[in-house]
Parts: C-alpha cells; sequence; structure tokens
C-alpha cells in the first residue's frame, strides 16, 4: 500500500494531453515510501556523522548515547517502510520496539547533554513502558489502538526530549533553543498522527496508518531530522571550543585558575583601593615530596586549593600561580580584613589532617598580603608587593602572615598630600 502526496484525477483519454502531464508529473514526485526511505537514510548518515564526532573525541559519550538512539529509530524506520508494504503483525511489533527503544535513548541522550550523567534505567523504563502500550494492542490485533498508543508515546518522548534542552539553553542559547523548537514540532505532528486516529475511531486498519497528519509528520520529521543534526553538530564543535577555552585558563591538579587566567583578568589593570592580593607558598614543601612522594604532594596541593575555595566570596579570585605558589585577590575589602582572611586561611590549613597509610600529615602555609590602599595600584605591582611581603614571612620563619611594606608609607604620602 502506497500514499501519494501528489493525487491525480483520471482522465478518461489516455493521452489526454492533461493526463501526459499529470503522469510526468506523478512519476517525478516521490511516493510515501520513497520518502520514508530518504527519512531513514538521511538519520542513518546522520548517526555516521555523529559516530565519527564520538570516536574523534571518545570522553563525549553523549554522542554514542545519540548515535545509538538514532540507529535503533534508523531500523525502525527501514522496518515502518516493510510495514507499510505487507502490513504483517510482527513487523508492526518489531516497528515499536525498535522506534520506543530509539526515541527513549534519544530522549536519554538529551538527559545526559544535561546533566553529563547517562541514565540507562531510565532510559530502559520509558521504552519499555511505551512497547507495552503499543506491542501489546498489535498482538491483540487492534493495530490503529497500537499506532495510536505509539504516535502518544513517541510525541511524549519527543516532548520530553524538547525540555532537556529548553532546561540545556544557558549553555548555548541560538542552538539550544533551535533543537527544543524543532523537537517540539516533531513531537506536535506525532501527536497530531494519535489525535487523527483517535478522532477517526477505528480500533482496527488493517494497514500503516495513511491519513495528511502521517503526510505531514513525515515532512516534519525529514526537516526536523537535518535541522537537529545540523545543530547538533554545531553545539558539539561549540562545546569543543568552550571545553578548550576552560583547559586554557585552568590549573588541571587542582581546578582553580592558572597563572595565565589571572594575568589575563587583571594584568596592568589599576586594581581599586577596595581591592587586596595575597600570595601563599606552602612551607618545606620539597621535603614533603620527598618524604611521601609526589602523589601526595599533590594531594596536599588540593587541601590547600579545597581552604583557598572555601575562603572565596563571590567576585573574589583564586588561583595557582605555579608549583606550590597561589594567589587570591579579594574585591570589595574593607581595611584590615584581608590579613584576617589570609590568617584564616592559614590557620585552617595548618589544622588539617592528610592521613597517609598510618601516618598523619601536617603543613603550613607563608602569606604576604598587599591590601588596598589610597592610591590605586596595577596587579602587578600589587603583586610584587605581596611577594615580598611573602618572602619577609619566610625569613621570619615561615607559617605566618606579613603585610606588604608599602603599608608603612601610607602615612608618609598622606601627610605630603594634606600639607
Ligand atoms: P619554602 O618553605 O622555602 O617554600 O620551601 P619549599 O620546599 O616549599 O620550596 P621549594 O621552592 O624549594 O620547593 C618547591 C617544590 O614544589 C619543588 C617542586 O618539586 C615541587 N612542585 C612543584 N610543582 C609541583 C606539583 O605540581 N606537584 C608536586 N607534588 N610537587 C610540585
Ligand atoms: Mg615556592
Ligand atoms: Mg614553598
Amino acid at each position: 500500500m502506497h500514499k501519494t502526496f501528489l493525487s491525480t484525477d483520471p482522465m478518461s483519454c489516455r493521452h489526454h494531453p492533461a493526463r501526459l502531464q499529470s503522469r510526468r508529473l506523478k512519476s517525478m514526485m516521490l511516493d510515501y515510501n520513497s520518502l520514508l526511505l530518504a527519512l531513514g537514510v538521511s538519520a542513518a548518515c546522520l548517526a555516521v556523522t555523529l559516530m565519527g564526532s564520538w570516536l574523534v573525541r571518545r570522553s563525549e559519550t553523549v554522542l554514542l548515547t545519540a548515535t545509538v538512539g538514532l540507529v535503533l529509530v534508523v531500523s525502525g524506520i527501514f522496518v515502518y517502510s516493510a510495514y507499510v508494504n505487507t502490513p504483517e503483525k510482527w513487523l508492526g511489533v518489531a516497528n515499536f520496539v525498535l522506534f520506543h527503544a530509539g526515541f527513549a535513548t534519544i530522549w536519554g541522550a538529551g538527559k545526559q547533554f544535561l546533566t553529563g550523567r547517562v541514565f540507562l534505567p531510565a532510559i530502559a523504563i520509558r521504552a519499555f513502558a511505551a512497547m507495552v502500550f503499543s506491542v501489546v494492542p498489535m498482538l491483540s490485533g487492534y493495530d490503529g489502538l497500537a499506532f495510536i498508543a505509539d504516535n502518544l508515546a513517541i510525541a511524549l518522548l519527543l516532548f520530553a526530549t524538547a525540555r532537556q534542552y529548553w532546561l540545556a539553553r544557558a549553555e548555548a542559547p541560538a542552538p539550544l533553543l533551535g533543537i527544543t523548537a524543532l523537537y517540539t514540532l516533531t513531537a506536535i505532528s506525532f501527536f497530531l498522527c494519535a489525535a487523527v486516529l483517535i478522532s477517526d475511531g477505528k480500533l482496527v486498519l488493517g494497514h500503516a496508518p495513511s491519513n495528511w497528519a502521517e503526510d505531514l509528520s513525515l515532512a516534519v520529521c525529514i526537516a526536523g531530522m537535518t535541522g537537529i543534526g545540523a545543530l547538533s553538530l554545531a553545539l558539539h564543535q561549540w562545546r569543543l571550543a568552550a571545553r578548550h577555552r576552560l583547559d586554557a585558563i585552568t590549573d588541571p591538579l587542582t581546578g582553580l585558575l592558572n597563572r595565565r587566567a589571572l594575568f589575563d583578568q587583571y594584568g596592568t589593570r589599576p586594581m581599586g583601593t577596595t581591592t587586596a592580593v595575597i600570595v601563599f607558598d606552602i612551607d618545606h614543601f620539597k621535603s614533603v615530596n620527598d618524604r611521601f612522594g609526589h602523589a601526595t604532594g599533590d594531594r596536599v596541593l588540593n587541601v590547600f586549593a579545597g581552604e583557598l575555595s572555601a575562603h572565596c566570596r563571590t567576585g573574589d579570585t583564586a588561583a595557582r600561580l605555579g608549583g606550590e605558589e597561589f594567589v587570591l585577590v579579594l574585591k570589595e575589602i574593607m581595611p584590615g580584613r584581608a590579613e584576617l582572611t589570609a590568617e584564616r586561611i592559614r590557620r585552617a590549613f595548618e589544622a588539617r589532617e592528610i592521613h597517609i597509610d598510618d601516618e598523619v600529615l601536617t603543613c603550613t602555609v607563608s602569606v604576604g598580603v598587599a591590601p588596598g590602599r589610597s592610591k590605586s595600584l596595577d596587579f602587578d605591582t600589587m603583586l610584587s608587593a605581596a611577594d615580598k611581603a611573602l618572602y619577609v614571612a619566610k625569613r621570619a620563619g615561615r607559617n605566618r602572615v606579613e603585610l606588604a611594606s608599602y603599608l608603612k608609607a601610607v602615612p608618609v604620602e598622606a601627610t605630603r598630600t594634606a600639607s
């Protein structure tokens, strides 16, 4: 049974010019089954492209999930095409199983995109529920009812998929809103297929559903598949570029900003009178490495990074300058508060016990503080003032906080300005 997008009126004369013209046109138009196969082939191409992208970057498992979903849907499309020609029960059942497993997996890919986690049980539950509602009536001979359930289940899965991308829209608004819109449109087209079947009220069809909503749905699927495919690939590239940008500014061991990011952010900018720069250097860190090994040294660095982050307020910046040296930039800090924060971090770190087998390791840190002053200084100057204070702290016995020496110059300068 073939459906056509163009129906022609029968003409009485076989060689009537209008009839010849119509026959020529008809031969140019693709019938429903050919369009279905075209959809299957384009979806298969998209699956191959997604698979290729995953092979290039294996950590992006969301691409693999989407590929699996697409392969299932593509198989379902080919089985459905066979069912359109030969409406046998087992073909109908195979189509439902493949479609529902495929669309549930595509939903799973959306959820994975949003959360970064794989939800295999949730995918299986959704696929199984959708299958039960359509396979049971199909096996009982109520194919009309089965296709209503099938279309409703696919519509719900597609709406749920659209919701995942809608929730993730902040990451890349343009492509994500596009994907949301296309999934929603496709979901509506499946919903319309169910609605038309419900309004026809036939529980037994004996063939694949054939109505305007099916034709519309196929057209929407072809457009939707192309659009979602193109946007998904654009989104993947966008994510890769964003991840590269993030990698370039992140210290891989501690997850704090790296030296480059710190200088990119502040460079030679005037820091304002209420900004403080604090430099930390872990004491005798080399001997920690020598005694306990490099891995333990790394643990100590992470413990310290954790303390820094814990004392960061919104707007502050914590960074690893390199080795066992860290920087904290405190914004909008009241006079006298920067050294208090530094002291709190020093004490908290000193109190941290790091358990190594049956030994307990504690470490200390020396700190140099360059608080804001009445005249705004640039970042480089404040950093070197804090560094000098740190050097003083080291020479004075370590495990202490020292203030930048320029503080002593402030009253002198203030007096000069006043006079
Ligand atoms: P001081 O109290 O004077 O600061 O002495 P220190 O031993 O802490 O300083 P020093 O500069 O002599 O040693 C720093 C050590 O930090 C040397 C280097 O091997 C180690 N180091 C640098 N980067 C890393 C890292 O990423 N992981 C580990 N585990 N060690 C590192
Ligand atoms: Mg050092
Ligand atoms: Mg050190």
